[in-house]
């Protein structure tokens, strides 16, 4: 299940370089975290990493986002492949 940040959010910034996803960004009021590559940490770290250092705890799980632990590892698996992907691209751009 990816997680979301909700509108308790006080832009402190603290959360965003802890993800190791990129998964986190500003967003129009409060920050955002991109479903499509949240794993919970999964594959990086035994728990969210954003929720640890959130002093407001205003980050919980997405219920629209229901994921069991092997697929959020096989999304963990991809954004690898992606990170490969992007890091390629950026250096051939340059
Ligand atoms: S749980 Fe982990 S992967 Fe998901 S947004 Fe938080 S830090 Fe990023
Ligand atoms: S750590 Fe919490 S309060 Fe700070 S930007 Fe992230 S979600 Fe918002």
């Amino acid at each position: 299940m990816a997680l979301m940040i909700t509108e308790e959010c006080i832009n402190c910034d603290v959360c965003e370089p802890e993800c190791p996803n990129q998964a986190i960004y500003q967003g129009d009021e409060v920050y955002v975290i991109d479903p499509s590559r949240c794993t919970q940490c999964i594959g990086h770290y035994d728990t969210p990493q954003c929720m640890e250092v959130c002093p407001v705890d205003c980050i919980l799980q997405n219920p629209s986002y229901v994921e069991t632990n092997e697929q959020l590892l096989l999304k963990y698996e991809r954004l690898g492949t992606d990170l490969i992907t992007t890091t390629t691209y950026s250096e051939s751009s340059n």
